[in-house]
């Protein structure tokens, strides 16, 4: 994981005199300090900026330093905002307006004319955000104090964004073979991609793979294979598949690591001179970080990647996830969700078994080895990437993942159950009315508050289907969209 940091830039000018200046200093400090000990990243202190010079130099700097993933501003003082014009219009790092003050109540004894002087966040701040709606900067404002909870996890969801917009612009994705034949939601416009959200998306033949897995060695199967035995039960007697899993794995990611990819995709369509679909390689590869999609379904790929290392620690339990079947019967209606084989085992309520199982689609010879598990309960989202032709569209769903109301013992994959918002019907409809993807993210630590801010780092076009989403106003909505997507 690269070492993420966010900037703190502290806006005031120099009509105050050195002796507010350097309490701002202190203070900015201080905040940066305490900050950095309950938020994900660290929060870094550049300046108590004073003139144009000064924060169009600060952001210059901002723009090419690859720790930098965003910058966080706040005016403790007043700072007139035509001097933040330079700096703000040539910002290329996702930008947080923190509107907080540094006392938390206003104290009645002390408070005279210089203690206003010195705090009137509520007066700079006001002129500081209007400076960004002249420039329709997108941007996410945030207010409250500084030592509140529900402010450092506001502050803390808005950095995972930015460090998954920073993850995005870096992103490469490996394809094995071409997307399934025919299908149209998996497909997009590479280069649309690349523009609005940096992935570099290439091809790489299953031959090369092939070629690749004929170098691993039986000891770095063996390595592996304890890594599974640790993380993993073994509910299998057929330990060579699970030993040509280990080889398609050590393959994949030694041709990823290789060119610095961090997702990929496959197709049972096309596993020229392989024995089996990878299964347990991919959800294993999946639980390192990296991304994955079937059926050649590189969006979905890339935004597993990029979900994950928006969640806890860099890697959270996010994965790539398929809407298979309903369960209708009234006052329990829910949605199962699965794949042929690639789950990521960081959804798993329990410890994962491998199991192998005959595979009927696909040219598999052998039968592929897999995890199975339970997904966990608990609130989550589930989100699809989808080519609108010439504009990218990203559907987030509200869900509540249950554990599976029945068993379902002779399903041979892992399995998430889960209750769409605002009910599985209606729910159903509105995904079904904006386009989205049978193929999603699931994800229990990121939510649809950061895939929004995410959303409006990349510039591209966000619908939210949340328990307050009714059909006629969705189709409203995404009529008022079309539109506006077609002006910008
Ligand atoms: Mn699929």
């Amino acid at each position: 994981m690269k070492k993420f940091e966010f900037w703190f830039i502290v806006g005031s000018q120099d009509l105050y005199g050195q002796g507010v200046l350097d309490t701002v200093d202190a203070r900015a400090k201080e905040m940066a300090a305490e900050l950095t000990k309950v938020l994900p990243y660290p929060v870094v202190y550049k300046v108590t900026a004073k003139t144009n010079r000064e924060i169009t130099e600060t952001v210059k700097e901002a723009n090419y330093c690859e720790e930098c993933a965003g910058i966080i501003t706040w005016c403790h003082t007043f700072s007139p905002s035509k001097m933040w014009i330079n700096g703000l219009a040539a910002l290329q790092k996702p930008y947080c307006h923190f509107a907080t003050q540094y006392n938390v109540g206003i104290p009645n004894e002390e408070i005279d004319m210089d203690f206003m002087n010195l705090n009137q966040a509520a007066h700079g701040d006001r002129e500081h955000g209007f400076i960004a709606a002249r420039l329709r900067m997108p941007r996410k404002v945030i207010a409250g104090h500084w030592q509140d909870e529900a402010v450092h996890r506001r502050l803390g969801d808005w950095m995972k964004a930015a460090v998954g917009a920073a993850v995005s612009r870096g992103m490469k994705v490996m394809r094995f073979g071409d997307n399934m034949r025919e299908v149209a939601v998996t497909e997009g416009d590479k280069v649309e991609v690349q523009i609005k959200l940096g992935w570099q998306v290439n091809t790489w033949a299953v031959g090369d793979l092939v070629k690749e897995m004929n170098t691993v060695t039986e000891a770095e199967i063996d390595a592996l294979m304890a890594e599974y035995e640790k993380n993993y039960d073994i509910a299998t007697d057929n330990i060579a598949s699970i030993r040509y899993q280990a080889k398609e794995e050590i393959a994949i990611k030694r041709m990823m690591d290789r060119e610095g990819c961090k997702a990929f995709s496959n197709t049972f369509q096309d596993l020229y001179g392989m024995e089996q679909l990878p299964g347990l390689a991919s959800q294993h590869l999946m639980a390192q970080g990296y991304g994955y999609g079937g059926e050649g379904d590189w969006k979905v790929s890339a935004m597993t990647a990029v979900l994950k290392a928006m969640g806890e620690g860099g890697n959270g339990a996010s994965a790539f996830m398929e809407d298979y079947t309903y369960h209708l019967v009234k006052g329990q209606e829910y949605s199962l969700g699965a794949h042929m084989l690639e789950v990521c085992p960081s959804l798993a309520a329990d410890k994962p078994r491998i199991e192998t199982h005959h595979l009927g689609i696909g040219m598999n010879e052998k039968d592929p080895a897999r995890l199975v598990f339970e997904g966990k309960a608990g609130p989550a989202v589930v989100a699809s990437l989808i080519d609108m032709g010439g504009r990218l569209r990203l559907i987030v769903q509200d869900i509540e993942a249950v554990k599976p109301i029945m068993p379902m013992p002779n399903l041979p994959v892992a399995r998430v159950m889960w209750r769409a918002m605002p009910d599985l019907t209606t729910g159903l409809e509105c995904w079904i009315t904006a386009g989205g993807a049978h193929h999603t993210v699931l994800s229990y630590d990121v939510s649809a508050e950061m895939l929004r801010d995410w959303a409006r780092m990349m510039d591209i076009e966000f619908v939210h289907i949340s328990k307050d989403t009714t059909p006629e106003k969705l189709e409203e909505e995404l009529l008022v969209k079309d539109l506006i997507w077609k002006l910008k």
